[in-house]
């Protein structure tokens, strides 16, 4: 079944059918906010989006690592200095880590600066509430993300004001990331302070502090071989790009920063200057932008599992922007279907354009991973392929089933098997997707939502610090444990 696409703009994605839709009450006031967020400067340029796309198709020729991370759900509270800081840093150490043990350059991609909406399995959920009679069952709306409604439940209704308030926290959030990278917070030539005291095994612990030994070893190496910590140029070692991604579920805010860009905008045939974090200097490997629309509000952007459908409207959207975008891949997806859908979102077959982000599961990763591989060698499509070792590992606590939670030797097994099941196949799995975080409580606590890693959580533990109002997330400990399990299985 061979169809011609019909024309592509910002809004032909209201022509098709919806799925994960968010009603409003009032919609002339959902129009004001979106009038005001088309007048609303861009958060990212298409240069630096040119640049990640270009990084990615080094990811799909084997030269690159893509690390991707973040909250499941940024929260609007959320946006302040330390936990920004937590975040960014974790995402830093991790990329160390797996650039020390793979020999490879990494693509940092946050979930961040934008990742608020969220996708439901059920429209409404049973809550106890107070009532006149003392507490009662009470089906209310379920949370969307901070771009939608309010966690309390008394703050469900849809609230178009929110959609600007994402504008606005993403870009505090993108500010203050940017001003720490330009301010030396990514120099790897600073000190670094490392402590496994969490680390229960002994043996683990020896593992780990012989790699910081040898990276620090590196590093000081570099440090004379380059003249000394306080060079002149910026790049190098000094700092790094750190990339911005969510998942672009409310349609309307993405058109609303959906932008054309024209070549009249690059002035006398030249690239624009980059604006990215880090360089000041373009690069002369991409070539200017031509006519084309990009996505302004982050640089990567990506279809969730529940709405991917081929001829829906996220899909319709994706087709014509000019960002990488990521397609979520599970169990449900047919091979021939995930093809189709390569097929529209990237007629052109552009390198590094796509990424398939596989959320399986590790009981069911062999069973699926393999077909999906098959179907897209059998075309000329040249895909990212990445783990997502989360979305399909999620279950109930045994202690308290209301609590989700997810163990740590489940992640690793997807990962690790994704690895192998692409060596077999001749393919590389080119990245991994996390749901992670750095924050601590006021007593300097990591998070408890995972099970298991070299800290050694137990279920039992998980309410001790449980934050997350979404899906669970690695802690700090976990995640570095990550990095240096995915460095070693990189190396050979
Ligand atoms: C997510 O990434 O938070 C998510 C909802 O994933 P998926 O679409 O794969 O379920
Ligand atoms: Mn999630």
């Amino acid at each position: 079944m061979s169809q011609t696409p019909s024309a592509w703009s910002p809004s032909s994605w209201r022509e098709k059918p919806i799925a994960q839709d968010v009603t409003y009450g009032d919609k002339a006031h959902l129009d004001r906010v979106l009038s005001k967020l088309r007048r609303l400067p861009p958060l990212v340029s298409p240069t630096e989006i040119d640049r990640l796309r270009s990084q990615l198709a080094d990811v799909a020729a084997g030269k690159a690592f893509l690390l991707q991370g973040g909250d499941c759900a940024e929260l609007f509270d959320d946006c302040s200095s330390g936990p920004l800081e937590h975040k960014l840093s974790l995402v830093l150490l991790m990329s160390l880590i797996i650039i020390h043990g793979s020999r490879l350059p990494v693509v940092r991609i946050m979930r961040i600066a934008g990742q608020y909406a969220k996708p439901r399995s059920k429209p409404t959920e049973m809550v106890d509430m107070p009532g006149p009679n003392g507490v009662e069952k009470k089906e209310i709306l379920s949370f969307r993300g901070d771009n939608v409604n309010g966690y309390d439940p008394t703050d469900r209704q849809p609230d178009p004001d929110r959609l600007l308030g994402a504008y606005f926290h993403s870009t505090a959030t993108l500010n203050y990331i940017r001003t720490l990278l330009l301010s030396g917070f990514a120099d790897l030539h600073k000190p670094l302070d490392w402590s496994f005291s969490h680390v229960r095994s002994p043996e683990i612990q020896q593992a780990f502090g012989a790699v910081i030994d040898s990276l620090k070893d590196s590093l000081d190496f570099m440090r004379v071989a380059t003249g000394g910590a306080g060079g002149n140029e910026r790049g190098g070692m000094e700092t790094v790009d750190i990339y911005t991604s969510h998942e672009a579920l409310l349609l309307e805010y993405e058109e609303a920063l959906t932008r054309r860009q024209g070549p009249s905008v690059t002035r006398s045939g030249q690239s624009t200057p980059s604006a990215s974090p880090i360089r000041s200097r373009p690069d002369p490997n991409l070539q200017a932008h031509g006519d084309k629309y990009y996505n302004v509000s982050s640089h990567f952007v990506w279809i969730g599992d529940r709405t991917r459908q081929l001829d829906g409207a996220h899909v319709e959207y994706f087709r014509g922007i000019a960002n990488p975008i990521g397609i979520k891949v599970g169990p449900t997806m047919e091979p021939a279907e995930l093809v189709r859908v390569l097929d529209v979102v990237n007629p052109d077959r552009i390198a590094g354009k796509v990424t398939i982000i596989g959320r399986y599961g590790a009981g069911k990763v062999d069973q699926y991973l393999p077909a999906h591989i098959d179907a897209v060698k059998a075309t000329d499509h040249v895909v990212v392929w990445q783990c997502d070792a989360m979305h399909g590992n999620t279950k109930s606590s045994i202690t308290d089933p209301s609590l989700k939670t997810r163990h740590f030797a489940d992640i690793i097994q997807e990962i690790v098997r994704s690895i192998e099941i692409h060596r077999e196949k001749g393919t590389i799995l080119g990245g991994v997707h996390l749901e992670l975080t750095g924050e601590v409580n006021e007593d300097g606590f990591s998070v408890t939502e995972c099970i298991g890693g070299s800290m050694e959580l137990e279920d039992k533990d998980l309410s001790f610090n449980y934050r997350t109002h979404c899906d669970p997330r690695l802690n700090y400990e976990q995640s570095l444990d990550v990095a240096f399990l995915l460095a070693d299985h990189l190396k050979s």
